[in-house]
């Protein structure tokens, strides 16, 4: 790296802990900034910058929204008693993609990994559970088909089991190691529909 400035140097650098992003793609994204015009590298700054301040978890779901409360969680024409566990915010854009699915969400942000050191206490199953405290008919789990998300379904369950409240996993059409936001919607919808009880 030292044959670049150093601000050029910092600016890979800081590309390059990005998710997804090796030393040679940070490379290429730093010369293009460079070439940007000035005021479209503000832009990308500022949206930046706004979207870490102002946005934040729905104090219902966890998912993330400008508002206290997201679209989804605010709106009547959801059933408010069918609740679907997903790991992120990406897997939610998933199935509202579909636009077939009526219930309302929990964002997890993650799933339990003991080789990761990420235990339940590390995801959002807290406020799951307080949400059930209210009139709720059913919990579909709908985490990755990952390890992770199997461990995390079954941890949810037995949560969720005592309470009586159904508990259903969405069903195997999604492959194995699947991350639901790949997944076409047919598939998502047939998962939803052939969802077994756990
Ligand atoms: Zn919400």
């Amino acid at each position: 790296m030292d044959y670049y400035s150093s601000q050029i140097s910092n600016l890979i650098s800081e590309l390059a802990r990005l998710p997804g992003i090796g030393t040679k793609s940070a490379q290429r994204l730093a010369f293009h900034i460079i070439n940007m015009p000035r005021e479209q590298v503000e832009k990308l700054s500022s949206a930046m910058v706004s979207a870490r301040n102002n946005i934040h978890y729905c104090k219902e779901c966890c998912t993330l929204t400008d508002d206290d409360i997201c679209p989804i969680c605010a709106s009547a024409k959801r059933d408010h008693r069918t609740i679907m566990v997903v790991e992120n915010a990406r897997d939610l854009a998933a199935y509202e993609k579909t636009g077939k699915y009526e219930g309302v969400y929990h964002v997890l942000h993650g799933a339990i990994s003991p080789m990761l050191g990420i235990g339940p206490a590390d995801i959002r199953l807290k406020e799951l559970l307080l949400r059930l405290q209210k009139d709720v008919d059913e919990v579909i789990i709908a985490t990755n088909s990952s390890l992770e998300g199997e461990a995390t379904a079954m941890y949810i369950s037995k949560l969720v089991k005592p309470t009586g409240i159904r508990v259903t996993r969405i069903a195997s059409g999604v492959p194995v190691g699947g991350d639901l936001e790949y997944i076409d919607e047919v598939t998502l919808l047939r998962a939803l529909d052939g969802r077994i009880e756990l």
